[in-house]
């Protein structure tokens, strides 16, 4: 894929700022570390300039009705499905994963604006019996007003539209801020809503200082809600400078996900899903698995599958054919992946499979898919957030034990359990510490239901219409009225 070598990528009231004479910031494919194109590098003034917009097209935009506004989400969820393979191909480009993978997260992203459409004209409100016979009590949802949105280079294009599909849809107008790594996959969709017809304002796009821009909608009265997706210390930040003006947050953060794995599991199932949360975008995801814990009493069967399987993943970069595995994100990723395997090898863990670099024909960050045996509750990897290749695995003998030890973290995103009991199934999703647990599942995350973290993981949900009523207010009207 070519690009030009200048890509135009802010985007404030309905037109494109030229990039051409600006300062600008390098995309690279983290597969071959080539240069693809480059981008503006926008920060304070860019952004009070969209956050104006934003306010301003704000008065049109909510004072639209749901089926107008879901009008132009439907014709921007068409026009992204029928450009899935292209969207498919740049988002391989600049963040890595293979093709497939790419084009199935372009489809789901392009779920989201369907699912919004669908919702916009349902945001119901409500009316309350009243206990005084002269009163009439309503509830009114309104849009929050302008929505500052900073997304991760994990999902370029699903996090976007995961965020500012329910928020237009509720009337609220969006700044967003995509990651540095990977701006392609932002300007497409904000080109798609162009496209599809979105008045100049609603949808602003500020590439460039994400601290410069991020601290400009912060300081900003007008951005009523910060809606972000990244690194939980990125998210503190957020919630702490957001008290100054206490707007409203929706945050996705970090995880640490156990996959506990029963001795009543169908252990064929149990390892393919484990290898697919794991190993799918090479482990930077913030749902996949960082620990498995498996009964000991299936753990010799289990694990002579998963390290067969885990060998066999094809290493490279990701727009080839049959790629299951490509670059990390950039050299600190990788060194992340070298610092816990450093940690857990020098503790006793055992390297079953992988365990080093991949010296492929590209230059990228690549790493060899590794599982480790042996390893304890104190080691880097069963603690932080790896994101990377790095499967450590333990096996354990009491149900609630294992439980205690999956709650074991500050974190609380996701959780997975493999069991082909439903009471099991039942009473350990309950006794989770955690938003989102998948029974004999790895994909939770779908435009329809709600998706979000507890504890250091986040506040708020991304999805369902819980996703909608983060960018909702309910206002209380109190009516009296002659009886
Ligand atoms: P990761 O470690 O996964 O890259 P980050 O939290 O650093 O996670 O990044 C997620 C998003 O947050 C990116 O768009 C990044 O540019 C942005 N970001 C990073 N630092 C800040 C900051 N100080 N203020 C606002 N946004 C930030």
């Amino acid at each position: 894929m070519k690009l030009k070598s200048k890509t135009n990528s802010i985007f404030i009231d309905g037109k494109w700022h030229d990039t051409e004479g600006q300062k600008t910031d390098i995309v690279y494919n983290p597969a071959t570390l080539e240069p693809i194109t480059e981008v503006a590098y926008g920060g304070k003034t860019e952004t009070e300039e969209a956050i104006a917009a934003a306010t301003r097209a704000f008065k049109t935009w909510s004072g639209m009705t749901g089926r107008e506004r879901s009008r132009i989400l439907y014709k921007a969820h068409e026009l992204m499905l029928e450009d899935a393979d292209r969207l498919g191909e740049i988002l391989t480009t600049e963040q890595g994963k293979p093709l497939k993978e790419a084009v199935g997260e372009v489809k789901g992203a392009a779920n989201f604006l369907l699912w919004y459409a669908e919702e916009a004209s349902r945001t119901y409100g409500e009316w309350i019996p009243s206990s005084i016979k002269s009163k009439r009590l309503l509830v009114i949802p309104q849009p929050v007003g302008v929505v500052g949105a900073i997304t991760p280079w994990n999902f370029p294009s699903s996090m976007i539209t995961r965020k500012i599909a329910p928020a237009l849809a509720a009337g609220c107008t969006v700044v967003l801020k995509p990651a540095p790594e990977t701006p392609l996959s932002a300007i497409e969709i904000v080109k798609i809503l162009e496209k599809a017809g979105m008045p100049n304002g609603v949808v602003n796009l500020v590439t460039g200082d994400a601290e410069a821009i991020g601290n400009t909608m912060l300081e900003n009265k007008a951005v009523r809600l910060m809606t972000f997706t990244g690194s939980t210390a990125v998210g503190k930040y957020l919630m702490r400078e957001s008290a100054n003006h206490v707007k409203k947050l929706s945050l996705e953060l970090g995880g640490h996900a156990p996959i506990v794995v029963f001795d009543d599991a169908d252990i064929d199932k149990a390892v393919s899903l484990a290898l697919a949360s794991k190993f799918r975008n090479n482990g930077q995801t913030c749902i996949c698995a960082n620990r498995v814990y498996v009964h000991e009493s299936i753990k010799g069967a289990f694990n002579e599958k998963l390290t067969e399987k885990a060998g066999q993943l094809k290493i490279g970069d990701g727009i080839e054919e049959g790629v299951k595995l490509g670059p990390l994100i950039n050299r600190q990723a990788m060194e992340k992946v070298q610092k816990h395997l450093d940690d857990a090898v020098s503790n006793g863990a055992e390297v079953v499979c992988g365990g080093d670099k991949w010296q492929g024909r590209m230059n990228g960050y690549f790493y060899q898919p590794t599982v480790l045996s042996n390893v304890t509750d104190d080691m880097l990897v069963m603690n932080e957030e790896t994101f990377g290749p790095l499967m450590p695995v333990q096996s354990f003998s009491d149900e609630d034990a294992v439980i205690e030890k999956a709650n074991d973290t500050d974190y609380g995103l996701a959780a997975y359990i493999f069991t082909e009991t439903t009471s099991r199934a039942v009473r350990v999703s309950e006794k989770l510490d955690y938003g989102i647990v998948g029974v004999n599942d790895v994909f939770p995350a779908v435009a329809e239901a709600p998706f979000g973290g507890i504890k250091q993981s986040g506040v708020g949900k991304e999805g369902g219409y819980h996703g909608m009523d983060e960018f909702l207010e309910m206002k209380y009207v109190s009516m009296g009225i002659d009886s």
